[in-house]
């Protein structure tokens, strides 16, 4: 029988894990079946709790369920400690609940081996300092950036940002038109503006010809933000599903031992997003 695995969220309907893990066990033959739970507000401690009573091995966790899931992990990874987030679930072999945070290391290896976007050295542009940003950060410096300015449109939040991660690396924090108008190495948005149609107003001259600028929004058509940097003419444009593929195929690896292929994976659901 396969072992059980979902996503609790809420909403959920759109989700395309269980279509990712689908495709993930497939390519693995891993005997894993893998549904997506819509989770009432106030449940999800439940939720959890019965999951895992019945035979479950492993959640993923989505908005807005996050922090609490790192409430509930009695052991946390040192990236899911400083993210202030949960979105892998699991349990050790002694029944201990661990909590995981695969979103930062799904992004690095999304620019990094899928785009060939070196961090090494790089000067960093972070827009936006929610749950996601918080999330990225530790392993872009680890993975060698040199500087990271976090712009947002509440400084305070990217302030808050520079006090918790300011002893692991040269990072600041500014509003949007006060970003210094020179070109940075790579632009990340993490802001939630393109879900509005919205583009984080920072000076044009922060894209140059070598800029690499991602988008963690995807969708079928292009996000404002990426229409934005390709008319700036950065060198690489990339929108956030590779990074949605990567941070899944990395919570199958904490489950499974087996790192799934990605690409082939990312192709089709690229395809499938554009109908
Ligand atoms: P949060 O709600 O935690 O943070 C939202 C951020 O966006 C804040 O910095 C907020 O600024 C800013 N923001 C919201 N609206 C606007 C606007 N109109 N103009 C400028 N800034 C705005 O969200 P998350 O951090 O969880 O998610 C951010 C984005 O990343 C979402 O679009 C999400 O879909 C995407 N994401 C993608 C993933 C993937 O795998 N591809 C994984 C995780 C997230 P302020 O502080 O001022 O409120």
């Amino acid at each position: 029988m396969a072992d059980r695995y979902a996503v609790f969220g809420n909403p959920i309907k759109h989700s395309k894990s269980p279509r990712i893990h689908a495709a993930f066990a497939e390519q693995t033959g891993e005997a894993v079946e893998y549904s997506a739970q819509l989770v009432e507000l106030g449940a999800f401690e439940n939720d959890v709790a019965r999951f895992f009573a019945e035979g479950g091995k492993g959640l993923n966790v989505t908005v807005p369920f996050k922090q609490n899931a790192w409430n509930m992990a009695a052991q946390r990874s040192s990236a899911a400690e400083r993210a202030g987030a949960v979105n892998t679930l699991y349990q050790s072999a002694d029944g201990v609940l661990c909590g995981d945070n695969t979103d930062g290391v799904g992004l690095v290896a999304d620019l990094q081996d899928n785009n060939g976007v070196s961090l090494k050295g790089a000067r960093v542009l972070m827009l936006g300092a929610g749950g996601a940003v918080r999330g990225v950060l530790e392993p872009f410096l680890a993975a060698g950036a040199a500087e990271i300015v976090i712009a947002n449109r509440t400084v305070a939040n990217a302030q808050e940002l520079v006090d918790l991660f300011g002893d692991l690396g040269h990072l600041s924090a500014c509003g949007f038109s006060d970003v210094e108008p020179r070109a940075f190495d790579v632009i990340i948005n993490g802001t939630s503006a393109s879900l509005q149609g919205e583009l984080p107003p920072v000076p044009d001259a922060v894209v140059g010809p070598d800029t690499a600028c991602y988008d963690m929004m995807y969708g079928a058509e292009p996000t404002p933000f990426c229409i934005w940097a390709k008319q700036q003419g950065a060198a690489i444009v990339i929108d956030g599903l590779g990074m949605l593929v990567e941070q899944a195929a990395e919570s199958f690896r904490i489950w499974r031992g087996v790192k799934p292929e990605t690409r082939g994976v990312i192709a089709e659901v690229r395809r499938e997003l554009a109908g």
